[in-house]
């Protein structure tokens, strides 16, 4: 598709969001764009959500490289969808939507993870600033950690060997906060954190001190995030199926769509109806194009690789990316690096410990894509 792209509508840890509209319509679009020499999650993000076709998914549109300021980008293209984040909006709302905006959000959260499991796929990211508001509501977005588990002979999935783990500590479930595992369950775990988002404002973890110290809160101490107090007791219920620490007492997405909180909410109400009324939905409504660079296509992507080792990439990310890159705005960092390779030292582990506690500051959040990283009761 031949495209020109608008401004920046968000910038993620390792990728940058712009509208984008098409020469040949007044369609609009969102392009996430990185360098091609570092576009490997975003190849997988364009691989898996090319192969998704739901309501509440964000819609995929394609993909290609351009040159731009001489450099070689990978772009995937997106349906734009115009309301900013979950976290935007609860944010707007004063830190706390009505219950029946939770309820109405939540349930089609979860009919998106119904499909996305029913396709053999986990999120593994789901969190407020994951889900994008749209005119007919909530959709998952950034599938950049999702990951397919492998099929089973007679029905049913198992995970991939040696799969990296990843997610943001604050959302990350028991199983997977100690390295365990990844399934299914690990995303009814952080639907339940979202609903505390969308109940409080914040995280469900709120006297946390670090992020290494709630990773170790979450997967030793036995607690479980606590129930906001006003919420219903059929919201409660609701919670206490997805926050159960044992991921296979934990709810499926197809049982909890049919959980009592979420049987009442098929439409929102109208006085919550939340859309930022600066969100352009037409190429006329602002002044969208005013950093506007031309694109040239390319050709095919060339997969590259960057890090090879764990010690590689430790040094590359304490080095480069965290401090320098990506203190500008956000206070979620994101922790990525080449699929993992099995048997690294307690120094590998230990270094990524220090260096998580000793770059954040309390409010930071990491996401750590590989299992090597991951901590036992043993590193502290
Ligand atoms: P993360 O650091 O969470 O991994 P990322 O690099 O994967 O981020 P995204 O989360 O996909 O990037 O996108 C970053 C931001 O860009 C989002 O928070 C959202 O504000 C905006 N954005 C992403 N996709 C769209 C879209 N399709 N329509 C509108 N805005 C979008």
């Amino acid at each position: 598709m031949d495209w020109t792209r608008g401004h920046t509508i968000g910038r993620g840890s390792f990728a940058t969001v712009s509208v984008a509209t098409s020469r040949w319509s007044d369609d609009i679009f969102a392009v996430k764009s990185t360098e091609l020499s570092q576009s490997e999650f975003l190849q997988r993000e364009q691989k898996i959500l090319s192969s998704l076709s739901c309501s509440h998914i964000v819609t995929y549109k394609g993909y290609d490289i351009t040159r731009e300021n001489n450099k070689l980008m990978y772009n995937l293209l997106m349906e734009y969808v115009p309301g900013g984040t979950l976290t935007d909006a609860v944010h707007r709302r004063g830190g706390r939507l009505d219950e029946s905006v939770i309820g109405y959000y939540t349930r089609q959260i979860v009919e998106g993870l119904d499909y996305l499991h029913s396709s053999g796929i986990v999120h593994c990211d789901i969190k407020g600033r994951n889900i994008l508001i749209g005119e007919s509501g909530a959709k998952i977005a950034d599938l950049g950690s999702a990951k397919w588990l492998n099929p089973v002979a007679g029905g049913g999935v198992r995970k991939v060997a040696a799969a990296p783990i990843s997610g943001t500590p604050m959302f990350m479930s028991p199983e997977v906060a100690r390295g365990e595992e990844q399934g299914f369950p690990a995303d009814i775990w952080a639907v339940g954190c979202t609903v505390i988002e969308m109940t409080t404002g914040g995280s469900p973890w709120p006297n946390a001190t670090d992020p290494v110290s709630v990773l170790y809160r979450i997967a030793f101490s036995g607690e479980l995030p606590e129930f906001p107090d006003f919420l219903s007791d059929q919201a409660k219920d609701f919670l206490s199926k997805c926050l159960m620490r044992d991921p296979k007492q934990r709810w499926t997405a197809e049982e909890l769509l049919k959980h009592p909180f979420l049987g009442e909410f098929n439409s929102l109400p109208k006085q919550s109806q939340d859309f930022d009324s600066n969100s352009p939905t037409s190429i006329l409504d602002q002044n969208l194009w005013n950093s506007t660079e031309e694109s040239e296509i390319v050709g095919d992507l060339v997969q590259t690789s960057s890090w090879n080792s764990p010690a590689q990439r430790i040094r590359g990310l304490s080095s480069s990316s965290i401090s320098s890159n990506w203190t500008w705005d956000d206070d979620w960092i994101t922790v990525r690096s080449n699929n993992g390779e099995e048997g690294n030292s307690v120094s590998d582990c230990g270094s990524v410990t220090a260096l998580i506690s000793d770059e954040m500051e309390l409010e930071d959040s990491v996401r750590i894509e590989d299992s090597a990283y991951f901590l036992d009761s043993n590193v502290k």
